[in-house]
C-alpha cells in the first residue's frame, strides 16, 4: 500500500518478534527487502520513521524483529523522528506501549509542523493542529526507561477534566476493619486518599444481537488464517510420567494418515483448543446470560461509533452461538488491560468496587496494577467474582478480551519411522489455588486435552508401543506452524547434540526416529555422532523416555547424558544436576564438534533458566578451549547461531 522508496511523510512502524528473533511471517518479505547488500547508504534518507517493537526479554533475542529493522533503516539513510520503544511482554507490554502511544502524537505533530514549515505554509498549521486536537496532551520527554513515571493515562478530551477528585473512600469500607495491606480489592493510602488520573472511557464499538437458535455454528478451521487446519483422531495417550511425579507429562499420538498433513522432524504445530467449559458456564451465569447460550448472535460494528478505524474482529464469527463464542474465540483467561478495568467501572454499582477498579487503572495505582492484576495472573472471572456487582455487557468482553490463540506443541516423531501418525508430549500446567482463586486451575489446552484423552489413558495402554492405537472417537483440530531452521543437518555425516530436559526432549525424539529409519534404510551412508544431554528431577519418576537406550544400543545414539536434579546422590563425586553442568563435564567434546568438525548443537526446552544456562556453559567453553575472552566467546557463539548451528526451540 505504500511505498516507501518515495514516501516523504512520517512512517510509524510497530513490529514483533516471533521464533528465534525472526520478524513476524507478515514482515519478512520486507524485512528480506531492506535487508538487500546492494542498497546505498542513503537509499531511505528521505524517510523519517518512529518505530515500536514488541517482544518478551524473557526469549534471548528480546525485540529482535523491532531491532533488525531499526537498524538496517539507519544504515540505509532513515531518521528517526520519535525514539525507538522497545516493549516488554515479560513485564507487560502497556508499561511501554501507553507512554509510547501519547508521545507518538506530539512527535506527530512537531514532524507535520516542521514539514509545513519547510513548504512555506505555517499559515495552515492550524489546520494540522485542529486534526490531531483528539491527541492527548503528552509529557513532553518521553523517557521510556522511567516509563511508569512517564505514564500518561488520560487520553483525549481537555486535559484536567479526566482528573477525578473523588471523595476519599474510608478504607474500613474497602476492605475487612483492620485491613492494612493492599489487596486486589482493598487499598491503602496513598492510593486509596490520592485524586485519580484515569484514562478516558474507551468508545464502545461493537454490536450484538441475539437471534435465536437455529443452524450451525461456523467451522473452527474459520477461525484461523494461518493456513489448512485439519481435524484428527487422537489414537493414543500415554502418561510418561510416575504418579508421584511433580508434573504430568503426556504423550498423545495423531493419526494423520488420512490427511494431507506433512511435517520434518523439529516442526511444531498448532492446536486449536477451547476454554474450560465450567469456566464458560460460570461466565454466562455472572453474565445474566445462561438461558441465551445457545442463541446465535450477530455481531457487528456500533454504527456511529466513536473508535477510529473500528472493524469487525477477525475472530469473532459474524453469526455463531454465544457459547461458540466464549468457547472458541476469546481468551477469558487473559490478563485484563488497564483499559478493559477503565470500562468495567461504567458496569459496576457499587461506589467502593468502583473507586477500586478506577484505582486498578489509574496512574497512582500503576504499582497495585501491576501487583495485584498482571503479577497474580488476574483473569475476568476472578475481576468478577472480587467486584460482584461489575456486570459487563456481552459486547464489552468481546471488544475487549484478545483472541483465544491455538497453542503450539513440538513434533515428537518421525513420519519416515511412523507414516501416518504423530507424536507429541506435553506436561499439564497447573496453576495453584491462590487469594484471588479458590480453586486450582489448569492450563487451558493442557488441561482440556489431558481431559480429553483421560478415557485412553488406562494404565494396560499405557505404552509406547508403536503398533495398533486405539481406535478413538476423539478429534483436534491442528494445523501446521512449519519451523525453518529446527531440522536435522542437511548432511548425515555432521555430528550433533542435542541439549533437551524434561518436555524439551521431545523434537529429538523425532530427530533419533528418524536418525534410526534412515540408518536402516542407507547402510552405505556416512553417519556423524549424536548427542544427548537429558535431565530430569528423578530417575524413577520423570525419565520420560526410558527407550532411549534402545537409540543408544542400535548405534544411533553414540552418546547418552543424563542427569537428575532431586535425586540424591551416594558418588564421591556429585553427579551433575542440571544438562548446563553436565555440557560442561564434555567441555572438549563441545569444542571438537562445533569449532573444528562443523557440527550443529539444538536446544529446546524452558525458554529463561535452561536456555540461558545451556548457552552460559557453551560460551564459557569456547572461551577455555580457543583461549579467548568471554566477550570473544560470545561473538563467536552469536556466530554460530548466525550460521544456524546453534539452535534453539524454546518456550514457557
Ligand atoms: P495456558 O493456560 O496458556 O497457561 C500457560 C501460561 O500462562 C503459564 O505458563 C503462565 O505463564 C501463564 N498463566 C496463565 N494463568 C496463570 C495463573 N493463574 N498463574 C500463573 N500463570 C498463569 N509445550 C509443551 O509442553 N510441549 C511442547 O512440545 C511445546 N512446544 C512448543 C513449541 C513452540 C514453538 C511454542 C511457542 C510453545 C510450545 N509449548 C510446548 C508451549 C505450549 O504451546 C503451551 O504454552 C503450553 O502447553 C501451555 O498451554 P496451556 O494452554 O495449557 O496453558
Amino acid at each position: 500500500q505504500y511505498n516507501l522508496e518515495t514516501e516523504k511523510d512520517p512512517v510509524v512502524i510497530v513490529i514483533s518478534t516471533t521464533g528465534t528473533g525472526d520478524p513476524p511471517d507478515t514482515a519478512r518479505k520486507f524485512v528480506k527487502k531492506i535487508q538487500d547488500t546492494t542498497l546505498l547508504p542513503d537509499h531511505f534518507a528521505h524517510l523519517q520513521y518512529g518505530l515500536l517493537g514488541l517482544g518478551d526479554s524473557e526469549y534471548t533475542f528480546f525485540c529482535n524483529g523491532g531491532k533488525t529493522v531499526d537498524r538496517r533503516l539507519q544504515e540505509l539513510g532513515a531518521q528517526h523522528f520519535y525514539d525507538t520503544g522497545l516493549a516488554d511482554d515479560c513485564v507487560g507490554l502497556e508499561l511501554v506501549v501507553d507512554p509510547w502511544i501519547d508521545g507518538l502524537w506530539l512527535a506527530l505533530k512537531e514532524v507535520f509542523l516542521l514539514q509545513k514549515e519547510k513548504e512555506g505554509m505555517s499559515s495552515d498549521v492550524d489546520a494540522v493542529s485542529s486534526s490531531l486536537s483528539a491527541a492527548p496532551h503528552v509529557v513532553h520527554e518521553l523517557n521510556l526507561s522511567s516509563e511508569v513515571q512517564n505514564l500518561k493515562l488520560e487520553d483525549g478530551g481537555v486535559r484536567n477534566s479526566d482528573v477525578l477528585t473523588q471523595k476519599l473512600v474510608d478504607i474500613n469500607l474497602v476492605g475487612s476493619v483492620g485491613d492494612t495491606e493492599p489487596s486486589l480489592v482493598h487499598s491503602v493510602p496513598p492510593v486509596s486518599q490520592s485524586a485519580l488520573n484515569i484514562p478516558a472511557l474507551p468508545p464502545e464499538y461493537i454490536e450484538v444481537q441475539f437471534q435465536d437458535t437455529h443452524g450451525e455454528n461456523p467451522h473452527l478451521s474459520s477461525l484461523i488464517s494461518e493456513g489448512t487446519t485439519f481435524e484428527v483422531p487422537v489414537t493414543k495417550a500415554v502418561q510418561l510420567t510416575s504418579e508421584d511425579a511433580i508434573k504430568t507429562a503426556l504423550l498423545l499420538e495423531l493419526d494423520i494418515a488420512d490427511t494431507v498433513f506433512d511435517y520434518q522432524p523439529g516442526d511444531a504445530f498448532c492446536v486449536i483448543c477451547p476454554n474450560n467449559v465450567n469456566e464458560v458456564e460460570e461466565l454466562l451465569q455472572i453474565l445474566g446470560l445462561t438461558e441465551k447460550g445457545d442463541y446465535f448472535v450477530c455481531v457487528k460494528v456500533k454504527q456511529g461509533t466513536k473508535k477510529k478505524g473500528a472493524t469487525h474482529p477477525q475472530h469473532i464469527p459474524e453469526r455463531s452461538t454465544l457459547k461458540f463464542i466464549l468457547t472458541w474465540c476469546l481468551e477469558l483467561r487473559a490478563i485484563p488491560k488497564k483499559a478493559f478495568l477503565r470500562a468495567l467501572v461504567e458496569c459496576t454499582s457499587d461506589a467502593v468496587e468502583k473507586r477500586r477498579l478506577q484505582e486498578l487503572c489509574s496512574r497512582q495505582g500503576a504499582s497495585d496494577y501491576t501487583r495485584f492484576i498482571r503479577e497474580s495472573n488476574v483473569c475476568l472471572l476472578d475481576l468478577l467474582h472480587a467486584f460482584p456487582s461489575c456486570k459487563p455487557s456481552l459486547n464489552l468482553l468481546i471488544e475487549h478480551l484478545p483472541k483465544l490463540q491455538a497453542r503450539s506443541y513440538s513434533v515428537s516423531s518421525s513420519n519416515l519411522y511412523q507414516p501416518g501418525k504423530l507424536w507429541f508430549v506435553f506436561n499439564i500446567v497447573e496453576f495453584p489455588a491462590c487469594p484471588t482463586r479458590a480453586v486450582s486451575w489448569k492450563g487451558v489446552c493442557t488441561g482440556w486435552l489431558a481431559e480429553l484423552v483421560a478415557p485412553l489413558l488406562h494404565p494396560n495402554k499405557n505404552t509406547l508401543d508403536t503398533k495398533g492405537g486405539n481406535p478413538s472417537t476423539e478429534k483436534v483440530c491442528i494445523f501446521a506452524r512449519p519451523n525453518n531452521t529446527f531440522h536435522l543437518p542437511g548432511d548425515p555425516s555432521v555430528p550433533f547434540m542435542m541439549v533437551g530436559p524434561g518436555t524439551g526432549i521431545s523434537p529429538f525424539i523425532g530427530f533419533l526416529q528418524h536418525r534410526q529409519k534412515l540408518r536402516e534404510e542407507h547402510t552405505d551412508w556416512e553417519f556423524g555422532e549424536t548427542w544427548l544431554f537429558f535431565g530430569c528431577r528423578h530417575q524413577h519418576r520423570d525419565y520420560l523416555f526410558k527407550q532411549l537406550k534402545c537409540f543408544l544400543e542400535n548405534g544411533t545414539l553414540t552418546h547418552l547424558k543424563v542427569c537428575f536434579s532431586r535425586d540424591s546422590s551416594t558418588a564421591e563425586v556429585a553427579p551433575p544436576k542440571y544438562v548446563q553442568d553436565a555440557i560442561r563435564l564434555y567441555a572438549k567434546e563441545v569444542a571438537r564438534i562445533l569449532l573444528k568438525e562443523g557440527g550443529y548443537f539444538y536446544v529446546c526446552g524452558d525458554k529463561k533458566h535452561m536456555a540461558d544456562g545451556v548457552s552460559d556453559a557453551v560460551v564459557d567453553i569456547i572461551s577455555m578451549e580457543m583461549e579467548v575472552d568471554k566477550l570473544e566467546a560470545m561473538k563467536v557463539l552469536a556466530m554460530l547461531r548466525e550460521a544456524k548451528r546453534y539452535l534453539q526451540d524454546v518456550w514457557s
